[in-house]
């Protein structure tokens, strides 16, 4: 019997529960602290305990999850806690194309794959000297943007650099990519891409909560000019979102390139959910500042299905249901192999 696993945090109880839904044996890889949290839910059957999410590389980890012919299901803390290599490492099938994360982690990589795509992106500044305008400064992998800042100028970029060595968040200009800031609305729109049926489902739009970036607003303008903190954009919560529907046939489009580029630079493709991040302006139109080649915690607003899965499926259906639903047909029709890495 096949099971499906992941690790405790992120997103783990929908995809669990989705697993669950669908009928499969659930497994959650859990560090030992947060043990009493994840016990509360019945629908995870079995717990693997771990002092650290890196023993998934450990052969008595490994050993475990192939007893119970395990999938593993990636999600963002995978990627926040292991680098590319040790993600490639893993000996446990993963569900999707885990070739493609490191696309994920890497700033410049991640530049190619969406030019390829033809999405409009912001531009991308080589050196502080060069900022000429509002831009962000990020740093690499999933930081969840912890640690971002925004700068007009390379005197400004440079106080706020030096703040965040001091404080130890960074090491350097190295750690940093520049971009300029894209001015409108956020949008985080998730997708589905089946291998099996090659086609693209959009499953939902959210709007990531972030501090104390959006905290800001409360606070007066002439008291915000006093305030000498630099206000990050560290994510605390999703909020949900409905597109006007004019704005959807531009949605699929984009998925679509993605989907198309995604298969010529990073073989198999990219398999199963993704989300194209960025914002629009106020023509309507989207510019795209960032993708996550996996599941993204903005679906766990829609554990009950979301306003455009129910226009696709007559039953609720969240992505961790989907990814599971993916897995049974693969398995039913021998075609495994097109979903895993
Ligand atoms: P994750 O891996 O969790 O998606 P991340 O660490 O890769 O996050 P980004 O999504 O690139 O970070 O950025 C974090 C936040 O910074 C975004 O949610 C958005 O608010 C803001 N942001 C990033 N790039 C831009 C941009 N070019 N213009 C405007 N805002 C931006």
């Amino acid at each position: 019997m096949t099971s499906v696993a992941t690790l405790g945090s992120h997103c783990a109880l929908q995809v669990l529960k989705g697993a669950h839904d669908e009928g499969f044996k659930t497994i959650l890889v859990c560090e030992k602290k947060r043990e009493k949290l994840y016990r509360r839910f019945s629908f995870i059957d079995e717990f693997i305990l771990v002092d650290s999410f890196k023993e998934i590389l450990e052969q008595k980890c490994v050993a475990k999850l192939e007893e119970q012919n395990a999938i593993i299901i990636p999600h963002g803390t995978l990627i926040a806690q292991m680098n590319s290599n040790e993600v490639e490492a893993i000996k446990t099938p993963i569900f999707g194309n885990k070739w493609i994360l490191r696309w994920e982690s890497d700033r410049n990589m991640k530049e190619k794959l969406m030019s390829e795509s033809q999405l409009n992106i912001p531009k991308s500044i080589s050196s502080p000297k060069e900022i000429n305008g509002l831009i962000i400064a990020k740093r690499h992998g999933a930081a969840g943007g912890k640690g971002y800042f925004l700068a007009t100028n390379e005197k400004d970029y440079k106080r706020k650099r030096d703040k965040l060595i001091q404080q130890g968040t960074i090491k350097g200009d190295s750690d940093l990519y520049i971009q300029e800031y894209a001015f409108g609305v956020s949008a985080y729109l998730q997708y589905f891409y089946s291998a099996l049926k090659d086609e693209l489902e959009f499953f939902g739009v959210d709007r990531r909560y972030e501090s104390d970036i959006d905290g800001l607003g409360r606070i007066p303008a002439p008291q915000q000019i006093d305030i000498d903190t630099i206000p990050s954009f560290n994510v605390i919560g999703n909020i949900p979102l409905v597109l006007r529907e004019s704005l959807l046939e531009e949605v699929y489009s984009m998925g679509e390139k993605f989907v198309e580029a995604s298969k010529r630079l990073v073989k198999p493709g990219m398999t199963g959910p993704f989300c194209l991040e960025g914002v629009y302006d106020d023509s309507g139109k989207f510019t795209t500042f960032e993708f996550s080649a996996r599941i993204v915690a903005g679906t766990n607003l829609y554990v009950d299905g979301s306003p455009y899965s129910a226009f696709i499926y007559d039953e609720s259906m969240s992505m961790g249901r989907r990814i599971a639903r993916e897995i049974k047909n693969a398995k039913k029709n021998n075609q495994l192999s097109k979903i895993l890495t």
